[in-house]
């Protein structure tokens, strides 16, 4: 009897030192009049899985972030389904299905141009072997019951399973609580659950910035700790994330919560430099506070254009120092980009097509300073010239290139043919011109401050697929 209470003492003693995350057996289960959700947010084919498969006898829910929307009243951007039923058992339940993933296999339910990502409940980790030395989840590949695979998620407001049919929140971690009081609460021991997967900081960060919650002191605390832990987070995972963050339409919010929590350092290598820098600073926080109104409006980010603005200064410094050093301008810039691009790929793997997309954006840079005969007629046909425009037109915002190149761009991009012709043969007299005269208010020197002449040459060569 002693004993046995003892014990008990013992497992709770040991249960509050460890706090692993506690997977409560029964949920709270929270009706349509207390939780509120508006069906009308709900995806038809969302729910349509959910019906299929507990037609078959199955459990299903919706399940993650998209719960978490709906309590908040936001139209999810896409909806996730959870469920008791296998793979195997899945895919022949839908007409177009597929399975996919190596390690953990989910199904991806398709209808029309909506994939409704469905997988089943995961089990907790079974111990140290599948962990790196630094506590990092290596792999968890076996199923479980949905309190273990409400544990194994993130924060307490992505743990909630919406059933459609009962129009019941299932709520195991106080999620619902969560949400209203506008808390992010990791489930589980803070500093265990980042160190198993330490990209969880940065969804902290994404989270906190993009829903305006406040991370609760607890989840809080051993982020500056940890943030150096980031370095182990395998490259294209990295990448996933900072993409996610930096299109999540609160960007600029993201980085300064960064900043705050010290986690800018290393992510992107060179993005902490570029905050240090008051010049780049501004550059990067135009396009970010730029990128995010787009998001807002709906419109498509292009990655490599984001990627392109935020390495833009590291590029700018290697040109001038290569031009300095006396090299050519156009191969100088060649070779500047190569540089960048290899030290970023090294520690975030930016897919090829997003770096060649970011290496015609910034070739095409020094292409706009030509003005005079056929050139700019030939840059009008390059594909990427509408993202290598509005890059200059960043720049010129910021005073990094003359506001009057790009108002020339934007006129000349709206004019007639005739009137096209005649603006590059005005060009062309005044390129008759001295020289110094042409170009006041330039770039300070180097790489930017070429002359038409100059820039010809390499331009041609410098035309990569356009
Ligand atoms: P978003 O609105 O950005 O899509 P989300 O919460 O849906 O937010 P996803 O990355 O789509 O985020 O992940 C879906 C769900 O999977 C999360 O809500 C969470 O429950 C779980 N999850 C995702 N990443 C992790 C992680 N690193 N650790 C634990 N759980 C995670
Ligand atoms: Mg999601």
């Amino acid at each position: 009897m002693i004993r046995r209470l003892v014990q008990r003492v013992q497992d709770s003693v040991q249960t509050l030192l460890t706090r692993k995350p506690r997977s409560r057996r029964t949920p709270k289960r929270i009706a349509a009049a207390e939780h509120g959700i508006d069906r009308a947010l709900v995806s038809k084919h969302a729910i349509r899985t959910c019906e299929t498969l507990q037609a078959a006898g199955f459990r299903a829910y919706i399940v993650g972030g998209a719960v978490r929307d709906l309590l908040l009243g936001i139209a999810p951007k896409d909806f996730d389904v959870a469920t008791d039923a296998t793979p195997e058992q899945i895919k022949p339940l839908f007409r177009r299905a597929i399975i996919i993933g190596r390690r953990f296999r989910l199904v991806h339910v398709m209808f029309g141009n909506e994939t409704i990502e469905t997988s089943t409940f995961r089990a907790l980790g079974t111990g140290e072997k599948d962990t790196d030395e630094h506590g990092r989840v290596l792999a968890d590949n076996t199923f479980g019951e949905q309190n273990e695979d409400a544990a194994r998620r993130d924060f307490t407001v992505n743990a909630m399973y919406y059933d459609p049919t009962q129009q019941e929140v299932l709520d195991y971690h106080d999620g619902v609580r969560d949400v209203r009081r506008r808390r992010l609460r990791i489930i589980g021991d803070p500093e265990g659950r980042y160190r198993e997967d330490p990209v969880r900081m940065l969804r902290a960060v994404r989270f906190a910035a993009k829903l305006g919650f406040e991370i609760d002191a607890e989840t809080r605390e051993p982020i500056g700790r940890l943030a150096g832990l980031i370095e182990n987070v395998p490259a294209a995972r990295l990448f996933d994330e900072m993409l996610k963050l930096l299109t999540s339409g609160h960007a600029v919010g993201c980085i300064e919560r960064l900043r705050a929590e010290g986690l800018h350092h290393g992510l992107l290598p060179m993005l902490d430099v570029i905050l240090d820098q008051p010049q780049g600073e501004r550059f990067v926080m135009l396009a970010l506070s730029r990128t995010d109104e787009r998001v807002r409006a709906g419109k498509h980010i292009a990655p490599g254009f984001l990627f392109a603005t935020l390495l833009w200064n590291e590029v700018l410094k290697q040109w001038d120092a290569r031009v300095a050093a006396g090299e050519h301008r156009l191969p100088a810039l060649d070779l500047a980009i190569d540089r960048v691009l290899e030290a970023q790929t090294e520690k975030l793997a930016i897919q090829r097509r997003y770096s060649s997309d970011m290496r015609e954006i910034w070739m095409m840079q020094p292409r706009f300073e030509r003005r005079n005969g056929q050139a700019p007629l030939r840059l009008l046909e390059h594909l990427r010239l509408r993202a290598g425009y509005d890059f200059l037109l960043l720049r010129c915002d910021c005073a990094e290139a003359p506001a009057e190149l790009g108002q020339w761009w934007t006129n000349f991009m709206n004019a007639d043919e005739e009137t096209r012709v005649r603006m590059t043969q005005q060009r062309t007299e005044s390129a008759a011109a001295p020289r110094k005269r042409r170009r006041g208010g330039r770039r300070k020197s180097g790489a930017g401050a070429g002359t038409d002449t100059e820039a010809t040459a390499g331009a041609e060569g410098g035309d990569a697929n356009g």
